[in-house]
């Protein structure tokens, strides 16, 4: 499972960092976004205020948390992490929210994923730097106000449309990561051999590139195995390493993993291209709809192998081609 977005490990994670640009003129790709970023970030150091709050919406491994991190790096302020998943009460995020320094970047992971009550004391707090503390329980509680340093979130989401309206409107800015064309990609391995002291051909680098469903993180995965793979296979880093180390880790001529391709066989043979509903499609790989959703279909589509209708999800003819399948009901293709 090598080349799921998710990190396995601890030196994955170091792995990742290292290769992790600093500013937005290392940062690879995303021109639209880079550059409404530049102007929201310079536009509140001339007026010496804290850069309007961000949101960056886009499936997992296309630089969310990087440029989170060039955000804090570009503005010269500090930064503090957090998840989603990490509050999951109105009380944690209180204790966040008033810890923070004037001016901190405060980046919030997988922002969908927070509690109901969390998410309702953001809204103030973004919009008035304030939150309201509730004492006590029954007829006896109330609410004590505490004013906040003024602050800037960075909230990722792989789902924007999973947010509730009112917090997606108190965000100054929406950025919608895309897919990186090949050249993008391209260009990120390449940086990513220099850092690692790898040398490898043009060849091989635009191999991968056209092989890790347009995404940097899984284009420096793959480069590790292949890096793997010449280190004990010899024969150095060219096209053949990156044959065999993508063969052995079921990554084929599209990129496509091997969920990726559960997802569309499921959707071939077992409902006949379909339309199939999201849950009963999750069920049948035997994964979460949140995952089928935001993780796997999005490059499916971009790729024209799957579309998405009011009444499920439907192969297209590309798919059954690339699969070498054919429609039990001829003609309804
Ligand atoms: P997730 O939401 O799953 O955390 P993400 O969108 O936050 O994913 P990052 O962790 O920011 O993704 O990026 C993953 C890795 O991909 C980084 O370590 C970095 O090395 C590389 N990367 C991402 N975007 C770029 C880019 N534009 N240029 C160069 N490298 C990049």
């Amino acid at each position: 499972a090598i080349v799921r977005p998710t990190p396995e490990s601890d030196a994955e994670l170091a792995f990742e960092g290292a290769l992790r640009p600093k500013s937005l003129a290392e940062f690879v790709g995303q021109a639209k976004v880079r550059a409404q970023l530049q102007l929201l970030l310079q536009a509140a150091t001339l007026q010496n205020r804290t850069p309007d709050h961000i949101l960056l919406a886009g499936p997992p491994g296309l630089g969310k948390t990087t440029l989170a991190m060039i955000v804090a790096e570009e503005s010269g302020r500090p930064l503090r992490m957090s998840s989603g998943p990490a509050i999951q009460h109105a009380g944690d995020l209180a204790a966040v929210l008033s810890s923070l320094v004037p001016g901190e970047i405060l980046f919030i992971d997988e922002i969908h994923r927070m509690a109901r009550p969390a998410e309702e004391m953001l809204y103030l707090a973004m919009e008035d730097f304030r939150i309201d503390i509730m004492v006590g329980k029954g007829a006896g509680a109330t609410s004590i106000p505490l004013d906040l340093a003024p602050f800037t979130l960075v909230g990722a989401t792989t789902r924007s449309g999973l947010l509730p309206n009112p917090l997606r409107d108190r965000f100054g800015f929406t950025a919608h990561l895309e897919f990186y064309a090949e050249s993008e990609l391209e260009q990120v391995l390449v940086r990513a051999a220099a850092l690692l002291d790898l040398p490898i051909d043009r060849s091989a680098l635009a191999e991968i590139a056209g092989r890790c469903r347009g995404t940097p993180r899984i284009a420096n995965r793959l480069l590790r195995r292949v890096r793997d793979y010449a280190l004990v296979y010899g024969g150095g880093a060219g096209l053949g390493a990156v044959h065999g180390a993508l063969d052995l880790y079921d990554v084929d001529e599209l990129g496509l993993d091997r969920l990726d391709r559960e997802v569309m066989t499921t959707i071939l043979t077992r409902f006949d291209g379909g339309p199939v509903g999201l849950s009963t499609l999750a069920v049948s790989v035997g994964e979460e709809a949140e995952t089928v959703e935001s993780v796997v279909e999005p490059f499916l589509v971009r790729i024209g192998l799957l579309t998405r209708t009011p009444r499920g999800r439907v192969a297209t003819r590309l798919a059954w081609k690339h699969f070498g399948l054919q429609s039990a009901a001829p003609g309804t293709v």
